[in-house]
């Protein structure tokens, strides 16, 4: 019967194309996450893709890093930590510059937010080119963490963002 089929998170990814500028097809997680069993299944499934690996924190880059990352950090068990823009973080931080299509960002985390050789999970909602993801990479890095593995829900495979991550376990539930 159809109540056994698997949940099919891709057809909850919604296109949208120009946005937020033109000739970008930007991949809408929206619907996936207020479909309360394509939420459930996506988090279920990340989380048993970790199951065992030891993972002690998982690091959420803003800000649909957050969504994902905070339940998964809880299905793991694990203590969450935010990767956040310039200026958000209270307390003293490290930061990386990274570039950008235009111009560059400033992303930050807690200095006291991640022991040395601690084993680290990073998530994201998506990976592109892998910016985004290598700047929370460097920022684990700095403070002595061990990236144990680097978490997406969606990965855009043309843009070839996995070769900037080279030498880590990374893992996709849906693939473009
Ligand atoms: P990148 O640094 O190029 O890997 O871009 C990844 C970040 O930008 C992620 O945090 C995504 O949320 C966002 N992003 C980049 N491209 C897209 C896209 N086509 N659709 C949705 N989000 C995107």
């Amino acid at each position: 019967s159809s109540t056994s089929e698997p949940i099919r998170l891709e057809d909850r990814i919604r296109d949208i194309p120009d946005f937020p500028q033109k000739g970008v097809l930007f991949k809408d997680i929206t619907p996936m996450l207020q479909d309360g069993p394509s939420f459930h299944a996506a988090l279920d499934r990340l989380a048993a893709h970790y199951a065992g690996a030891g993972i002690q924190t998982v690091v959420g880059v803003e800000s649909r890093g957050f969504i994902l990352g905070a339940p998964l950090a809880y299905l793991l068990n694990c203590g969450f930590v935010p990767v956040r823009k310039f200026g958000k973080l209270p307390s003293q931080t490290v930061s990386v510059e990274y570039a950008l299509e235009y111009g560059t960002n400033v992303v930050e985390v807690h200095k006291d937010a991640i022991q040395p050789g601690e084993r680290v999970l990073i998530v994201d909602d998506l990976l592109a080119t892998g910016g985004t993801v290598s700047a929370a990479m460097e920022l684990v890095e700095k403070l002595g963490g061990h990236i144990a593995g680097i978490a997406f829900l969606v990965e855009l495979t043309f843009l070839k963002g996995r070769e900037q991550l080279k030498g880590h376990d990374v893992f996709a539930l849906i693939k473009y």
